[in-house]
């Protein structure tokens, strides 16, 4: 394998075309069993050559430069030790935003956008009122929630903790280069505990917690096990820890008619429905699918 790259991608052999290192790089990911082999390689090489994967086919004879081949090779071999592509490029678009990711954050999901979209679903005349909204986003990471939510409502003011100080400063970073930071506050410390001497109620409280069962974890795709933080994905024996917690709790911070919206395992709805139950107080849940029809997020009102 390496001797392959070494012959096609060293940056001291042939000078290759885009087009002609797209073919390369896609054949050497797919005979390493890389799925996804294809979209890896446009993405690496758009990254190699700093442009956006779209602008790649505007490109397909011109020669690549040196430089380039070269940062296209360490990014090929990286690669194939299974790091995942955003990682390597150091950004993950999310809800049309270009987001910084580093080996600090969680790779923001397709599935995740969804969360987004439910909020806004359910604030519906409220976004853009003259009422100020308060918005609590806990565990941030990169920030995709909050910074794609502070874009999207004009009145917010979003409170985003997350026990991780390496998360934060992404998050910080992210809000910075989408002209959003006056409108965040992004706080240190785990679940409620930054916010818990504010005496005001949040409008929303949006959570995408980690949720693997801990025994799952070692089966995870190697991309995921070996390279996204534990921090973010360990949710307990059960996968549950965090909702049993930040249900009950976040009752004594949502404004009467505010609501709750996770993010939840697929086929976890019903335990989490009755986690919603047990710990009063609220609406009937409701479920929301992903694209791929599994259920993904679940919201309640607080009851007036
Ligand atoms: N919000 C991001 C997203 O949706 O892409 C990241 C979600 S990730 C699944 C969970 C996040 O919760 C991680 O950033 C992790 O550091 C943070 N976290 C874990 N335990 C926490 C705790 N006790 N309090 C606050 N944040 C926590
Ligand atoms: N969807 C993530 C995965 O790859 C889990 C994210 C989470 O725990 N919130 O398994």
């Amino acid at each position: 394998m390496t001797a392959a790259i070494d012959i096609e991608i060293a940056s001291d052999a042939e000078p290759l075309t885009v087009r002609q290192a797209l073919r390369e790089a896609t054949a050497l990911l797919s005979s390493a069993g890389i799925e996804s082999a294809r979209l890896d390689a446009e993405v690496l090489l758009a990254g190699a050559l700093d442009l956006d994967r779209s602008q790649l086919y505007l490109h397909g004879e011109q020669t690549l430069p040196a430089r380039a081949q070269e940062r296209l090779r360490s990014f090929i071999l990286r690669r194939l030790n299974h790091e995942p592509v955003a990682y390597i490029v150091g950004r993950r678009e999310f809800w049309s935003l270009d987001f910084l990711v580093t080996p600090a954050v969680l790779v923001p999901r397709p599935e995740t956008e969804l969360l987004v979209e439910t909020v806004m679903e359910y604030l519906g005349q409220f976004r853009n009122s003259k009422f100020e909204i308060r918005i609590l986003e806990i565990g941030t990471g990169s920030g995709a929630i909050a910074v794609s939510l502070a874009k999207e409502i004009g009145n917010a003011e979003i409170w985003a903790p997350d026990i991780s100080p390496g998360a934060l400063e992404v998050a910080r970073t992210n809000a910075r280069r989408h002209g959003v930071e006056e409108k965040i506050h992004f706080l240190l410390g785990d679940a409620f505990m930054p916010v818990r001497d504010r005496t005001e109620f949040f409008d929303v409280i949006v959570f995408n917690p980690p949720y693997v069962r801990r025994d799952e974890l070692d089966t995870l795709p190697r991309d995921v096990r070996e390279f996204e933080p534990r921090l973010a994905l360990d949710g307990g024996p059960d996968g549950l820890d965090f909702f049993r917690r930040i249900i009950p709790e976040a009752r004594r911070h949502l404004a009467a008619g505010g609501f709750l919206a996770l993010e939840i395992g697929a086929d976890r709805g019903q335990e989490v429905n009755l986690l919603f139950v047990d710990a009063g107080g609220y609406s009937p849940p409701r479920l929301y699918q992903d694209y791929a029809g599994k259920d993904r997020v679940v919201v309640a009102r607080m009851l007036i």
